[in-house]
């Protein structure tokens, strides 16, 4: 790895940083995926899931005795095809759904769907160039403009507008990505179900997201006397603690905890 913080060969900025101590064994652990444990692609849809990373996550499973949740804007049914054949336990859109343990069915946290109205002025919005993306979820949806950078006030004051005439949303400004959610959930929230299953409660709670809806999160772990582990920007934007300059790093990290010989921990 030529992008470990520790050899030395990482950029004045991600030196600054300090590494993280490898998971304990009374952890538990939650992890965002996009921009944290994946590569940010073009689209959604373009991210690359290296092989490796799914062996990792599911010893890392194990030997937290369960105690893992991928938590993600993204629905849980694309987190499995991106993931597949795992089926961690996992929260989606935001908090507005959830798996509590593995394989399990995915419920509803979210009372309503997003209204229909919402949806059609969010695929209005593809029409103004073919780089932005509208992407459509049960209890939120998200307009991507990475190939169309130009474009992203435009897209945040047309959603605004829509949103207008409904109550209980919120809208969120992400790295290139406008999102409507249910106001009422967060990756906090998440947090706060996960740490009352039994697989989850009496650990310390660690949150490790690259974006703003991950600082929920990270509020929700330190609440309890956990610990938020940022990634990238974010980890300059906050300055101390430890943190991560890449998801790269991210994945070295699992890989460490999942390959490391517990009688010598
Ligand atoms: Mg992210």
């Amino acid at each position: 790895m030529t992008d470990s913080i520790s050899t030395g060969q990482a950029s004045s900025e991600a030196n600054a940083l300090q590494t993280p101590p490898l998971p304990q064994s009374n952890w538990a652990l939650f992890l965002d995926i996009d921009g944290t444990l994946l590569d940010i692609a073009d689209a959604p849809d373009r991210v690359q899931v290296p092989a490796r990373l799914l062996d990792d996550l599911q010893t890392a499973e194990k030997k937290l005795s369960g105690a893992l949740a991928l938590v993600s804007g993204r629905p849980i049914s694309e987190i499995d095809k991106l993931f597949d054949p795992l089926k961690l336990a996992a929260s989606g859109q935001h908090g507005s759904e959830w798996r509590p343990v593995p394989g399990a069915v995915t419920q509803a946290v979210s009372e309503a769907p997003l209204p229909a109205g919402l949806h059609e002025a969010a695929a209005k919005l593809g029409n103004l160039h073919p780089g932005i993306v509208v992407e459509r979820k049960s209890h939120a949806l998200a307009v991507h403009y990475r190939n169309a950078p130009d474009f992203g006030a435009e897209i945040g004051g047309r959603l605004a507008a829509a949103m207008a005439g409904y109550d209980g949303l919120m809208l969120l400004h992400g790295k290139a990505v406008w999102e409507i959610k249910d106001a009422q959930q967060s990756k906090g929230t998440a947090v706060g179900l996960f740490m009352r299953q039994p697989a989850f409660s009496d650990r310390v709670a660690v949150f490790v997201g690259d974006d703003r809806t991950d600082e929920d999160g990270f509020h929700a772990v330190e609440g309890l006397g956990g610990l938020a582990i940022p990634v990238g920007q974010l980890a300059l934007k906050r300055g101390r603690g430890p943190a991560f300059a890449t998801p790269a790093q991210v994945r070295k990290w699992l890989s460490d905890f999942a390959m490391r010989d517990e009688a010598a921990a």
